[in-house]
């Protein structure tokens, strides 16, 4: 559904929950890690659960390696496979918007 760059497969809805689920994560990190790079499937007619597996994380708090890129993969996910505007799904969730600054997220509680 998302890779580890930039690109993402927007021919599947499946797809959205990954970019909310990725937009979660760098919240509840206080944006210091995203989880990226999500395979899956949605089962039957797509109104079943949603299967997710082999996740990246790209963090800055732990060392850099083949697929963490530390603060490139946070902005590759930020800038060009979330974007500036939130999908459905983050809407649904109420998740703040995730280019703020990171100082003005820490009102936020989870
Ligand atoms: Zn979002």
């Amino acid at each position: 559904m998302t890779n580890n760059t930039g690109k993402k497969d927007k021919r599947f809805q499946a797809t959205e929950y990954g970019l909310a689920f990725g937009h979660f994560t760098y919240l509840l990190s206080d944006c210091q890690e995203v989880v990226v790079d999500l395979q899956g499937w949605v089962t039957a007619n797509g109104k079943g659960l949603t299967y997710l597996t082999d996740p990246q994380i790209h963090s800055t708090k732990t060392p850099r390696g083949p697929s963490n890129f530390g603060g490139r993969g946070l902005r590759y996910f930020l800038e060009e496979q979330h974007g500036p505007e939130c999908n459905s799904i983050c809407q649904l969730l109420k998740l703040p918007p995730v280019l703020r600054k990171p100082e003005s997220l820490r009102t936020y509680r989870f």
